[in-house]
């Protein structure tokens, strides 16, 4: 650990209250929420009603259960502001969903959910070892997207000097970098990536850096891109999670002690795992979709919201919260291949079991005889790829025999040059489909 971890002197009391205050605190935040979507959106009090639920009805957290989910869909519905509980003049910003997924969905803060917001982010920089003084030079890109201003507000009030450099001009954040000397970078897992491969270029080594803390998320990551980004930085790499139609980044964060999943905010979410076919609510532990409840949003409270996201909850360990587990990916964004359920992390993590192939990599999905078909397009680390093209085809073919044992399926591995697979300076698109 290159940093040390917030005493417990300069946590919030709720950080390290009992279970028993957490659970007290999160009914009547929770009976609060569900009352007033009921009674200030047309579309909760028209799909309780048809659940047959009121939210009087709730009594104990077990019993939200009985209400309806709501999904992206609903916000596509209600374009662009038919989900709001508040007049539209309460509202002092809207942000739009990336649109990863199709048309962008928005959502709209009150100042006291931007208050929230502030608080949770900076709460999550501590969390990470962040502190007042630090430089964070913030990369993840500013606009629309939740996340640059997310971080921003944040570390401003945790009394860091922030640097809104958003995402992009990639030379010019390494010189911002060496000239700054921030403590602290915020960028996604991919982007981070792309930065370091600059330094590089530049002949500068990035481990020289003043940097000590990474703050990644917006995407999926493995355990073992986690190492990557240390190993080439020298910092320690932390997640971070959220959404824009829950909040934004700062749902839930890592904590710098523990390093060991997303610490879930539960005093401002209430998350449950249910079977994303289903719908069942699964115990703590078991591998499913993820659902937010939003205690405390004024603006645009979310009910069971369906995040796609699929992960388990876990014990809570540096903190009162529970965790969730590093996000295996979104349920659509699972791919099956000859009948196996693959995710990009999968593959992810395999591949950076390789020596001699790099994180940059993207996913071919073909048709071949009626069946799915995988390419993996995967760069050569570049110290590698003078050692001529038998060798390369060798690399590529020991990874097809690794995903073949690990996995069971059968793919085609295209070992290329470096630069071969475009960068992205925020959210990288692994999964290309090529099927008719
Ligand atoms: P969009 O749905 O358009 O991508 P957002 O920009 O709000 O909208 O992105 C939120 C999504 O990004 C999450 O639902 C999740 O899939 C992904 N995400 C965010 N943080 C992480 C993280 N730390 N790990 C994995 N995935 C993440």
């Amino acid at each position: 650990m290159r940093t040390q971890p917030p005493a417990r002197s300069e946590l919030e009391a709720i950080e390290t209250a009992s279970r028993d205050e957490l659970t007290a605190l999160q009914i009547v935040r929770l009976k609060q929420t569900l009352n007033h979507a009921y009674r200030q959106v047309r579309a909760y009090r028209k799909i309780f009603d048809e659940a047959g639920v009121h939210p009087d009805e709730l009594e104990e957290l077990s019993d939200l259960a009985r209400f309806p989910f709501t999904a992206k869909d609903d916000l596509r519905k209600a374009y662009p502001f038919g989900m709001f509980a508040v007049p539209r003049t309460q509202l002092v910003r809207v942000h739009a969903s990336s649109g990863t997924t199709g048309k962008p969905t928005v959502v709209g803060y009150t100042q006291g959910d931007i208050d929230t917001w502030t608080a949770l982010m900076m709460r999550s920089i501590r969390a990470a070892g962040g502190r007042a003084g630090d430089i964070m030079h913030n990369a993840y890109g500013y606009g629309l997207f939740t996340g640059g201003l997310g971080l921003h507000y944040g570390a401003e009030r945790l009394g860091c000097t922030t640097v809104p450099v958003s995402g992009g001009m990639t030379e010019r954040q390494v010189q911002l970098i060496e000239d700054f000397k921030p403590d602290i970078i915020a960028a996604t897992p991919s982007y981070m990536l792309a930065i370091g491969d600059e330094f590089e270029r530049q002949g500068l080594d990035a481990r020289e850096t003043a940097l000590r803390i990474g703050l990644h998320g917006a995407e999926p990551w493995t355990e073992a891109m986690r190492e990557e980004i240390e190993e080439r930085f020298d910092i320690d790499a932390l997640n971070v999670y959220g959404l824009s139609e829950v909040l934004g980044p700062g749902i839930a964060a890592e904590c710098i002690e523990s390093k060991d999943g997303l610490t879930l905010w539960e005093d401002h979410f209430y998350p449950e795992i249910v079977d994303p076919g289903t719908g069942e609510v699964l115990p703590d532990g078991e591998i499913g979709e993820l659902l937010l409840t939003t205690l405390t949003k004024e603006g645009l409270p979310m009910i069971r919201y369906r995040t796609r996201d699929l992960t388990r909850l876990l014990p809570p360990s540096a903190r009162s919260m529970r965790r969730c587990a590093r996000i295996t990916g979104r349920s659509d964004d699972m791919m099956i291949i000859h009948g196996v359920n693959v995710f990009p992390t999968t593959i992810e993590a395999l591949i950076l079991e390789q020596e001699a192939l790099s994180p940059h990599y993207v996913l071919e999905l073909r048709k071949k005889n009626r069946l799915d078909d995988l390419t993996v397009v995967v760069e050569a680390r570049p110290e590698l790829w003078g050692s001529g093209e038998a060798a390369m085809s060798a690399k590529g073919q020991a990874l097809q025999h690794h995903i073949k044992a690990m996995i069971g399926i059968t793919t085609t591995v295209k070992v290329v040059p470096e630069g071969s697979v475009e960068r992205s300076a925020g959210k990288a698109q692994r999964v290309i489909d090529l099927r008719e």
